[in-house]
Order: structure tokens, then sequence, then C-alpha cells
């Protein structure tokens, strides 16, 4: 069966096409086509020999990913796919687009083991992990589809990145590299529920991006209720890490805290955050709640947050000095929003 391309990182192609082609400028061409040019055919390799064009299509695929479905938002324009893999599972990413700046959210993992329990993505049982050539073709084929330049990547969708730490990271190298898609560290976040040992690699391996765990909750049955997954580790031992990952990487940390009515939405939830902000050294101008209200999802028995309770709730984290934002929901009428990633 032949390999993706994308599963080699660019210095791993070199070393396989020294063995077939001994100039390096044509080398250079090949990678250039794959990374920069973000050719999705051999025959598009225009400046390379029609017979090294065909060695490497004899040996390799450039993708490998279908998109099944596609659904754009007549809101804002967002558009939800759906990508079939090669051995016939779904996934999904997200296109946002906004002036000078489309951004896109990708999944790392068929369906999630992490299960939240207002999350469709949940709900899809987790088969394996996407491969890094999967995760990069998700930007590349939505570049080509809608024919706009992607400037940001949430790795936000279906899956939890860092238990596929390896192909995340790989495929991270590749999306900073100024010689592949060259996307600043600033427009990357990959999110995270609290996997404390892979936060402190990411911190110690230092890509810079911005890292948003979802911490949801303000103490620990709570959470549990709402993260049932949640590896174990303790509210305290999440914000000791993110404070670790600031530390390190001199980024940016966002806290995602989603507001379930009559759950985690009250006054004293609120006051109770700002609280735990305070007390694990993350009341400062590099941490940002993002709040963001219940998306309603098939069989899921929550309630959306009342309006009032939401500005109730951004003002008391206000008045204590925290940074807080209402997320805006995208794509909420096709399903596109936080939590709405499922079959
Ligand atoms: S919110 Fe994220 S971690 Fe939780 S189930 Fe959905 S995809 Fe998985």
């Amino acid at each position: 069966m032949k390999k993706n391309i994308l599963d080699l990182t660019s210095t791993q192609l070199k070393t396989y096409l020294k063995t077939i082609i001994n100039q390096s400028y044509r080398i250079n061409q090949i990678i250039d086509w794959v990374y920069i040019k973000k050719a999705s055919t051999f025959e598009e390799f225009t400046s390379i020999s029609k017979d090294l064009r065909q060695k490497l299509d004899n040996k390799f695929l450039l993708r490998s990913l279908k998109i099944v479905k596609k659904e754009q938002s007549i809101i804002d324009g967002t558009i939800r796919y759906t990508f079939q893999s090669a051995d016939k599972k779904y996934f999904f990413s997200v296109f946002l687009p906004s002036s000078g700046k489309n951004s896109v959210c990708i999944s790392s993992q068929i369906g999630c083991p992490v299960m939240c329990a207002f999350c469709s993505s949940g709900r899809v049982k987790h088969s394996r992990n996407l491969t890094r050539s999967e995760i990069l073709e998700q930007i590349l084929q939505i570049e080509n589809d809608t024919k706009e330049k992607v400037s940001g990547v949430l790795f936000m969708g279906m899956g939890e990145p860092t238990l596929n730490y390896n192909n995340v990271s790989s495929a991270l190298s590749s999306i900073l590299s100024k010689k592949e898609f060259a996307i600043g560290k600033r427009h990357i976040t990959i999110s995270s529920v609290g996997n404390v040992s892979a936060i402190k690699k990411l911190a110690d391996d230092n890509f810079g991006i911005r890292l948003a765990i979802s911490l949801h909750a303000t103490d620990e049955k709570q959470r549990k209720k709402i993260i049932p997954n949640n590896f174990g580790f303790k509210i305290e031992d999440i914000l000791n890490a993110g404070k670790y990952y600031l530390k390190k990487t001199k980024s940016r940390l966002t806290i995602e805290y989603i507001l379930i009515k009559e759950i985690n939405d009250t006054a004293a939830d609120a006051h109770k955050l700002a609280r735990l902000l305070q007390r694990y050294g993350l009341l400062n101008k590099s941490v940002q709640i993002n709040l963001i209200p219940f998306n309603s999802v098939k069989d899921v028995s929550f309630n959306a947050p009342t309006q009032e309770s939401v500005l109730k709730f951004k003002n008391i984290l206000k008045l204590s000095g925290v940074l807080a934002n209402i997320r805006q929901a995208k794509g909420i009428d096709i399903s596109a929003a936080c939590g709405q990633l499922g079959c």
C-alpha cells in the first residue's frame, strides 16, 4: 500500500529523495511542491521530469481524505466539513472565515475517549488517532476547496489532541515551519481537558503556541459530571500545569468554561472561579476566560444558560480582575459550534 507523502516530515522526505535523486535543488523543488505550492497531485509538479513524477506517484499518495459532506452556515459563512478517511472513518473540521484571517478548527482523533457530557464528538466511539497526514490534510483540503488562505489553526475539533501527542506535535512543526505552512505561533491554539503530563511536555517542547484548558467547573464533583474521563487529574494539578505552561512558553493561556444552566452558571460559581485563578497565580493579563454558553446537542439533557446569567457571570469575573470573554457561537445552524461536532 502506498504511503501518504505528508506522513514524512520534510527532513524524512529529503532523506528518502536523496536515495533516488542526486541534485539537491530538485529535492528542494519537490518539497516546495508538497508544502509551499500545496499541489494535490504529482502531475502538478511541472518543474520535475515526468519520469520522476511517475516514480513518486508509484510510491506515495498526496491526498488520502475525501470530503463527503460540506455544509455552510447562512448566518456567518462558517463551513462544516465531513471527511472520510481511507479506512472509511468519519471526522469533522470547520472553516471559520474572517476578513483577513481565516481559521480552521481541526480534529485529532476519530471519536473521543474523554466523552464530555455536553459534546457530540464524545458520543462517537473512539477508534483511533488521526495520522500526521490526516491532520495536515484537513488544512490543505479546506484551503483548496475554499480557495482561501488559512492563517489560524485551532486543535479543537473531534478528539483530545494531547492523547495523540506524537502526530499532533509532528504536524505542529510543519504548520509552524516558515518553509512549510508558515502559520504564526500566536495563531495556533491547542486545547486540552487537562492532561497534565502532556501539557507539561507541550510546555517543555516550547512550540510557543497558545494553550486552551477546558476547565468547565470549579470543584471536582461538578467537573466529573461534565467531563467523566478527566484522566484523574485534579483541578489543582491542571491549573498548576497551566501556570507551568505560561512560565515556560511566555505564551497565552485560555481557560474554557462552558456555561450550563443550573449546573455551573451561578454567581457563586463565578466567584469560585475567580478565587481559583487567584489561588493558582493565574489572575494576570496572559490568562483569559472564554465563556461558552452551552449549544444544544441531540440527546444531551443539559440546557443553555439564560443571557442574563451569562452576562452576570462575566461581570463578576471582570469585577474580580479576570479577563473574560463570551465566545460567540459560529455555525450554530449547521451544528459546527463548540461541542456539536459529532455524527
Ligand atoms: S469537548 Fe473535546 S475532549 Fe470533550 S468529548 Fe468533545 S472533543 Fe473530546
